[in-house]
């Protein structure tokens, strides 16, 4: 088995044009990660998902291979990966269980991303890394009952006491909330600033005051844990502000522009794990005397299937790609995330068709990616917000 991060160089992993397929070396990172998947994930996926029983025992296996850090540089804990490596990773793990991946990506792109955003060195050093190297759990809250879409509509408020931050509010839906050591939240410091009165802040486990709240029951992705996270009269210290204060919202825009894309390869991973479980039932299954991969209406869908996906996938690494070189990927993170997400909605509705009778039962793993796969077209901004933050980026640009 490989440690994702003992890899050649960024500088090595370039290339140059497009060439339309994995190095060798991100091949051997799917083929390790894939192989992780399916000896020490795919045996519990059912038993986690039906009891919602987050996995813990499975993070320090994950750290253990470098995977709770892939796209931060070594010197922060990270395994010195890119974005196109992290995309690979989390698409693997959602291939067989979308809940880790999730727990993964909300912990990477959002919660240390943000860090990795907006800390400063000292922040970097002291929360980053251990989050990174996987011996703390983070989440990552802007969402709140009252601002979803609208976030810039945050309640939660921040006020300076000497040296202090105090905190109050509730935050909603957060990722990870009961079992994060870290967690980033966004609260407003001038309320008379609107969006720019937003900061944000690293509160720690076990700070008086902090405490998650209830835990979701919910759809899909059973098995990753998503509650609020409450603040009464939570004092921080002052230096746990991240990032200038009243950037909190600009900065969690930039976050979002990233871990979009994370969003896109959770989908892909889903959409990819139920045209596998479609292509191997459609050849198994037979009906009128012969495998239902004979009949045109099979092959048409896992036609569909396997071209939307590639597609997916070709989106999804360009955006990846644009991110490893420090390019803005606002409108490509977004296309992707778009794209991605309602595929996977329409790959898993006909991975259900195809297995007729028994894609609606528990047995088959298509049951559940059909479950899972909807919160792709609603975290990190709904397919209705990614349209809009498509068209305003093609409206204020040549094309
Ligand atoms: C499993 C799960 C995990 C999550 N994890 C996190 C997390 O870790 N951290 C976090 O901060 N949040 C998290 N979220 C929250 C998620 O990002 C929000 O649910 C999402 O942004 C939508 O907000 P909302 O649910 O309030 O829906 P609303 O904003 O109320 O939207 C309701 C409907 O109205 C539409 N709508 C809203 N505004 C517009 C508009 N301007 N134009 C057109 N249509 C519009 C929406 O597209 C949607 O169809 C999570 C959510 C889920 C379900």
């Amino acid at each position: 088995m490989l440690y994702v991060g003992r890899a050649t160089s960024r500088t090595d992993r370039r290339r140059d044009g497009l060439n339309f397929r994995y190095s060798e070396e991100q091949e051997g990172i799917r083929r390790s990660v894939r192989e992780f998947a399916e000896n020490e994930i795919r045996p519990h996926v059912m038993e986690w998902d039906e009891a919602q029983r987050f996995p813990s025992e499975i993070l320090p296996k994950l750290a253990s291979l470098g995977l709770m850090g892939v796209p931060f540089p070594a010197e922060y804990g990270g395994a010195g990966l890119g974005y196109a490596e992290y995309t690979l990773v989390i698409e693997e793990l959602a291939r067989v269980d979308g809940s880790v991946a999730i727990i993964v990506a909300a912990h990477s792109s959002l919660s240390a991303g943000h860090i990795y955003v907006a800390g400063t060195e000292e922040q970097k050093r002291k929360y980053l890394a251990p989050l990174a190297r996987g011996e703390k759990l983070g989440c990552w809250s802007l969402t709140e009952p009252h601002a979803g879409s609208d976030a810039g509509g945050t309640r939660t408020t921040a006020r300076l006491d000497s040296d202090h931050w105090i905190l109050n509010g509730a935050k909603t839906f957060t990722s990870n909330g009961t079992y994060a050591d870290v967690c980033v939240a966004m609260a407003v410091t001038d309320k008379a600033a609107g969006k720019r009165g937003i900061s944000a802040f690293i509160i720690e486990k076990g700070t008086p005051g902090f405490r998650a709240g209830k835990k979701e029951n919910k759809l899909g992705l059973r098995a990753s844990d998503t509650t609020e996270v409450i603040f009464e009269d939570c004092r921080i210290p002052r230096e746990n502000c991240l990032g200038e204060p009243g950037q909190g919202f600009v900065d969690s825009l930039r976050v979002l522009d990233r871990g979009r894309i994370s969003i896109a390869a959770l989908a892909l991973g889903m959409a990819q794990g139920a045209y596998e479980a479609s292509l191997s039932y459609a050849r198994e299954r037979r009906q009128f005397g012969k495998p239902i991969a004979e009949f045109q209406a099979i092959q048409w869908k896992l036609a569909d299937m396997a071209t939307e996906i590639d597609a997916a996938r070709f989106l999804t690494l360009r955006a990846a790609e644009l991110a490893d070189r420090g390019c803005r990927v606002t409108r490509e993170g977004s296309m992707a995330k778009l794209y991605a997400g309602e595929m996977a909605v329409r790959v898993a509705n006909e991975a259900v068709q195809v297995h007729g009778g028994y894609g609606f039962i528990k047995d088959y793993p298509v049951e559940k990616f059909y479950r899972d796969v909807k919160l792709c077209t609603i975290g990190e901004g709904t397919s209705e917000i990614q349209r809009l933050v498509i068209a305003r980026e093609i409206l204020k640009s040549s094309g």
